[in-house]
């Protein structure tokens, strides 16, 4: 269990409000950015005092309220847009990078991204047609019946709005300092999420601002999708061992509630996939040949299977890939055909997880 200490913001979550805008530290502000009809409800959007100006962490979804949050958030801080100096991006999602351009517009700013999300720009929102092609092959291949295609194949089109096609100035290198005067932060890079997902550590302050990979909360979604690499939840378990240790008084997350006691939070959500491998191995075991998909609607959610929007149905398919892909690779599940691909026990059937997080601990590449 994790100790919550954004309780303002906990309480704010528990009403169903957005939460204030809060000095979190000397120096340091979180705004909340709503984000128009989604169940997180707004992305924190931190705000870090420069010696001139300030950096902020993650912009907000591309609408005129979010960009009025942001500006009326910079007033609360005692600044305004024109401050902005710097704008870190932990990912590209809509949430998080669709701001960016309008911010740098509207301040001169820089805009910092990882490289390998950097390079799903172009593809994810301007060239669309071919990732549509993709999108459609790979849910064939996952078993989605003709019948419910056309709007699983649609079903994200609408955010495209939700960003502006803004390159990054500068590109995020795992490791490495970002240059803001009076901090430390250095960048870790945490794949699995996004490609290019990164979160910044401040050593001095002991801080980790941890984007979309570790939240409070709920899990974030880990999928195989047109754009994402061959094994995104290996590479997802390893990066989350990656920051596990990482001396941290505190997690300032990009929604929900700030926490502290990293290594717990890390530990359930260890314990979550482990039990969702298994979960999908079994489904393998009972009925060999399933597809990706009928393991999908078979497992269980937190609402009837039907009541579950085709963009989010969409997501859980991409899922339950992520999970089938590691069972793979640990020879739990084998893959068979292809359009569509099924899956049979593997000659590792039945091993359990435990094995697989003690292995990424000790050897992190070769789930990655
Ligand atoms: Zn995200
Ligand atoms: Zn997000």
């Amino acid at each position: 269990m994790i100790d919550i200490t954004g309780t303002r913001q906990k309480a704010a979550w528990d009403a169903g409000e957005l939460p204030p805008v809060e000095q979190v530290r000397p120096g340091m502000w979180s705004i909340p950015v709503p984000i128009p009809n989604n169940p997180l409800r707004y992305v924190l959007v931190y705000v870090l005092e420069l010696s001139s100006g300030v950096a902020i962490v993650d912009a907000g979804w591309n609408t005129d309220d979010a960009y009025a949050a942001l500006c009326d958030g910079l007033a609360v801080a005692g600044g305004s847009i024109a401050d902005v100096n710097a704008v870190l991006v932990t990912h590209i999602h809509p949430d998080h990078y669709g701001l960016a351009g309008r911010v740098r517009e509207a301040s001169g700013a820089w805009i910092g991204l990882h490289p390998d999300d950097a390079v799903q720009l172009k593809g994810r929102y301007v060239e669309m047609d071919e990732l549509l092609e993709r999108m459609k092959s790979l849910l064939i291949d996952s078993g989605v019946p003709d019948d419910k295609l056309p709007d699983l194949n649609m079903a994200s089109m609408g955010i495209r709005s939700a960003v502006t096609m803004a390159e990054p100035d500068v590109l995020f290198a795992d490791g490495a300092p970002v240059e803001l005067s009076g901090w430390d932060l250095r960048t870790i890079w945490t794949p699995g999420h996004s490609p290019g997902h990164v979160c910044f550590y401040s050593g001095s302050r002991r801080l980790l601002l941890s984007g979309d990979h570790v939240l409070p909360r709920i899990t974030p979604m880990v999928a195989v999708h047109s754009q994402q690499v061959s094994n995104p939840l290996g590479d997802y378990i390893a990066s989350l061992l990656k920051v596990r240790d990482l001396p941290a008084d505190e997690v300032l997350p990009a929604h929900e509630y700030r926490f502290a006691g990293l290594d717990r939070r890390v530990d359930d959500m260890l314990a979550h996939h482990a039990a969702r491998l298994d979960e999908i191995e079994g489904a393998v075991l009972r009925t060999p040949g399933v597809t990706s998909w009928d393991i999908t609607v078979g497992l269980t959610w937190s609402r009837p299977w039907d009541d579950i929007p085709p963009f989010m149905q969409r997501g859980a398919n991409g899922e339950t890939l992520a999970h089938l892909v590691v069972l793979e690779f640990h020879d739990r599940v084998e893959r068979r055909g292809s359009h569509p691909s099924r899956f049979h026990p593997g000659p590792a059937a039945g091993s359990g997880s435990a094995d697989l997080v003690a292995a990424a601990r000790h050897d992190p590449p070769q789930l990655a």
